[in-house]
Order: C-alpha cells, then structure tokens, then sequence
C-alpha cells in the first residue's frame, strides 16, 4: 500500500534537456502536484514589453511581440539573482529585475528573396542602473550568471525565426524582458512537455481501451511498462478494488531556458515552500484542538518559521520531509536512457502547438496548452 512506503525518487535520465524519473510512496495528488510546480512555480525570464520605433515587416506589432516572448532565454539561476519588477524600487525595470534586448534589421537586398529575422539578431544592452543604495539589489547582481538574457538557442545553426524581411522593409525594436512564472503566463513555462505515466498494465482499470479486434495488439504497452516492477495481470487475475498507483514515471522536457537538473530540483522547493506553511497551520490547529499551547516545545516556540516548521513537518508528515529526502538521498541512477522522449499523457499538458498558431493576445492557459505553446517554439 502507498501510504506504508516512505516517498523516494529513483533517476533513469538527467541531463540539460531531459528528466526522466520514477516518484514513488506518493499520492498521486502529490505526483501532479509536482508536474505543476515544475511546470508553473519555477520562474524564467522571456519578454514582456516591446517598444517599436520602426516595423515596416509583414507582420503587426502584437504578432511580433508575441512571438518573441515566446523564445526562450537563458534564465539559468534566476530565482536566486533576479527580482520580480512588481516587487522593485524602480519605476520603469532597472538592472536588479530586467533584462533590455534590441533588435534592428533592415532588407537592402532583394537578390536572395527574404531576408530571416531570427534569435541571431536579437542584441542584448545593458540595463539601467538600479537604486545605488540598494544593497540586496547589488548582491543579486553578483550572483547572477552573465549569460542570463541571451536567447538559448545561441550557438545553433537553425535560429529561431521571428519574421521576414523584403527589400525595403525594417524592424527596429527595443524589448524589456522580466522575470515571471507560467502561471502568469506559460512563455514563462521552464518546460516544454512534462507527463506522467502509471499503472502501465491497466491494473487499476483507470483507463478503458477500445480496440476492433485485438486489443494488446491494438494497443502496444506504455514506455513504463519497461521499469514497473510489478508483473502484469495473468488472464483471469481478479480485480483488487483495495489496489491504489503506487510508483509514478515522470517525464519532464526543457525549453532551453534552464537546465532540467534545476527545474526538477527548484519544482520540489517550490512545492515545499506551499506545503510548509500549510502543515505549519495545521499543527497549530490540532495543538489548539487539543489543548496545547502554541508554544508548545515541539513547535519550536516563537522560533522563525523556517526552524519552527522543520521538526513537527519530519514527525507527522512523510510528504514533506520526502520531498527533500526523496530528491537528494533516494537518488540512485541507475540505467541509460530509455527510447526516445515521447511525451505520452497521462496528466495531460503535452500537445501540439506552436509558432504563428493560435495567438491569442497572452490569453493562454498556463496549464495544458500554454506549455506546449512554448515549447513549440523548438
Ligand atoms: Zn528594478
């Protein structure tokens, strides 16, 4: 049973591009609740404002802008260096929380057809400088990567294309790229697909196949199938109505904006840092129910809560303490990769999607498509 087993995390593949994992001794609230976070609580930096002081190109203002706050941006370590402008002393995006990117093309040739405007002339400036005072400001400047703001395709031969230019015509813009996260807006999404899979042999019956003559044939087993340590059902194997998912395959693709590595690690904090304060209260509630103190020494006392927090989250709850347990002690890669990602979806949130489709003035929803939205730019 799921809520016998202590949570753990076993890697298969962890690189730049791609985390495959196995999360077990979980719910599966927790195990989507993690694909959220990865997918709409880890921040990036894309952009948000474009000024135009020419487009003569064929496509309008809001085409544009709204492709390039689809490109991705190297956002390596944002979380920790840059500061979200809505909580800035500056008026108008200054160093400490936005990234200042131009671009200026103009077509003087016609010899080779159009001319492409791609990711390759987009020039990152210097920002203006923050409050000289501000001395947090100053250290999120030093801890900042100096690579963070340049498009993350850089160094690729195809560059991203933003638009074309025929003889004659120029786009000359100036952008302001901010921190922010998808839930705002999924060009701010870290990931371009994120799924999970469980119970590969239908054990649960959560899923109903229909088939026209043969249905294994019809239906080839799930990429899971290959890691789930539990045998498949013989033919005449009762149904266990008791039975719950118990191990979770994840999967989760980046944009390029930051490694992967980070994105699973930063999605396990994020979620701590909403399930904390929660389990904090909770405690309290029960401590008062039962006639303790606040107080109480197992509370840690008027302690900070950061300390307060640590000790009764480890003795009564095995999420919270899993999470971190989970990611840094439970890891153990084991295997090489598996076959090529291939986004299956189970949790939803993998699609088509793309450049030029569906624009629609930054209405996107930041769970399903808007993800893919992103990633599509790829
Ligand atoms: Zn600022």
């Amino acid at each position: 049973m799921a809520a016998s087993r202590r949570p753990a995390v076993t890697l298969r593949t962890l690189n730049k591009q791609l985390a495959e994992f196995d999360l077990s001794g979980v719910e599966m609230a927790y195990a989507n609740s993690l694909r959220r976070a990865m997918m709409a609580d880890v921040p990036t930096v894309a952009i948000d404002q474009v000024s135009y002081n020419q487009n003569s190109s064929p496509l309008p203002d809001e085409f544009i802008a709204h492709r390039l706050g689809l490109i991705p941006l190297i956002s390596k370590g944002v979380r920790e260096s840059m500061r979200d402008t809505r909580d800035c002393t500056c008026d108008e995006g200054c160093e400490y929380c936005m990234i200042l990117l131009s671009l200026n093309v103009t077509c003087t040739e016609r010899s080779t057809g159009a001319l492409n405007v791609t990711t390759a002339h987009l020039t990152r400036l210097t920002s203006p400088p923050g409050d000289p005072d501000d001395a947090e400001g100053k250290e999120l400047l030093q801890k900042r990567d100096p690579d963070v703001g340049h498009p993350a395709d850089r160094g690729a031969t195809n560059r991203i294309l933003i638009t074309k230019l025929s003889k004659g015509q120029q786009l000359d813009i100036t952008c302001k790229a901010y921190r922010g996260i998808s839930k705002h807006h999924a060009k701010w999404s870290p990931l371009a697909a994120v799924a999970y899979e469980y119970d590969p042999h239908n054990k649960l019956r959560h899923s109903s196949y229909w088939f026209e003559v043969d249905e294994k044939g019809e239906w080839p087993p799930m990429k899971s199938a290959n890691f789930e340590q539990e045998d498949a059902p013989g033919s005449g194997a009762k149904y266990d109505i008791q039975a719950k998912p118990h191990t979770y395959y994840l999967e989760a693709e980046g944009t390029g904006a930051i490694p992967v590595n980070d994105v699973v690690v930063h999605g396990f904090e994020a979620l701590e840092d909403k399930l904390a304060p929660m389990i904090l209260q909770l405690h309290k509630e029960v401590n008062r129910e039962e006639g303790r103190e606040p107080e109480d020494e197992q509370m840690g006392g008027d302690a900070p809560q950061e300390n307060a927090f640590a000790a009764p989250v480890a003795a009564a709850n095995p999420y919270a303490t899993g999470t971190a347990r989970g990611y840094g002690g439970g890891v153990s890669p084991n295997g090489a990769p598996a076959a090529a990602p291939g986004a299956t979806a189970w949790g939803g949130g993998a699609g088509g999607g793309a450049w030029g489709g569906a624009a629609n003035g930054g209405q996107a929803s930041p769970w399903g498509n808007g993800a893919a939205t992103n990633g599509g730019a790829w």
